[in-house]
């Protein structure tokens, strides 16, 4: 039977990619699309919704989210109330708001998804980078974006460092005295670890993960050239969440 699916933030970068990917796959199909700004009533048949409380009582399976920030945990809240399976992309998340809305999955007996990358070699760059950070508890992260990314630092960098923390202890590097000369030199922190944001034109999602140790030195790096390298793992996504009733935070808990 063919998975019902609604695309929210459809008109963007990666919305288009999903849209790419729904309609050409045969086990899925596309039931509607939101996005607040367009005026199109609808695209290939599909009909396009301005507002979300329009979709309420829409007969659909899966809620992919490629948002912003700003929206996408009231988008993911109102999914779940009207019972489709939230895949969300969108990153900006607060650890409570992700708390809260699995808390509300497991009350609908609903699957779902929050994953901050999609991409493969991402997830296994963070799995990478816990099992390294065993051996050396020196780390900082560079995430590179392009310069149209809203959130900084990116959700990959904020769950790769929280990936780190659970099995590193907690310590504070760099010099205890070091001081910055220029306010943000030395990047965010995260339970004393640094992450560094780049924003430049051209590049789409990168993230290096440096280790430092006596005399060695060691760097994971993933990169996504392409937005095609995130859609293997929606799709993962909206065939997985489909057959849970939990919503999880990470595609590597659906692999
Ligand atoms: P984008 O090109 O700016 O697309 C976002 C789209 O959402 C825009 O078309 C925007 O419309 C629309 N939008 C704004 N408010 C909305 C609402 N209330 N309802 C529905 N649509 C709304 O950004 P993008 O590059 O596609 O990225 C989208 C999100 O995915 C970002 O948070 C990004 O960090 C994340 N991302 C995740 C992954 C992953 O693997 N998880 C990978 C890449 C990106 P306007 O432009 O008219 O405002």
């Amino acid at each position: 039977m063919s998975i019902k699916v609604i695309i929210a933030g459809f008109k963007g970068k990666m919305g288009q990619a999903a849209y790419k990917m729904v309609t050409e796959d045969p086990e899925l199909t596309l039931v509607g699309l939101l996005d607040p700004f367009t005026a199109e009533k609808e695209v290939a048949g599909v009909p396009v919704f301005n507002a979300k409380e329009e979709l309420t009582g829409l007969q659909a399976d899966v809620w992919i989210d490629f948002t912003t920030p700003k929206v996408a945990y009231e988008n993911t809240r109102f999914a779940l109330e009207n019972s489709f399976a939230p895949v969300v992309g969108t990153t900006g998340f607060t650890h409570d708001q992700i708390e809260e809305l699995t808390e509300l999955s497991r009350q609908k007996g609903l699957g779902g998804l929050i994953a901050p990358n999609f991409a493969l070699g991402a997830v296994l760059l963070m799995q990478f980078a816990a099992q390294a950070a065993k051996y050396f508890p020196d780390v900082e992260i560079i995430e590179l974006h392009h310069d149209n990314k809203k959130d900084a630092p990116s959700g990959t960098a904020i769950k790769t460092a929280e990936l780190i923390s659970h099995v590193r202890t907690s310590k504070q590097q760099g010099a205890a005295d070091e001081e910055e000369s220029l306010a943000g030199a030395r990047g965010a922190m995260f339970d004393g670890m640094r992450i560094h944001s780049v924003r430049l034109p051209g590049l789409v999602a990168h993230q290096e993960v440096i280790f430092g140790s006596q005399g060695e030195g060691l760097t994971l790096r993933h990169d996504s050239y392409d937005r095609i390298s995130f859609m293997t793992g929606v799709n993962l996504g909206i065939k997985e969440v489909v057959k849970r009733s939990e919503l999880v935070y990470g595609l590597e808990h659906l692999l």
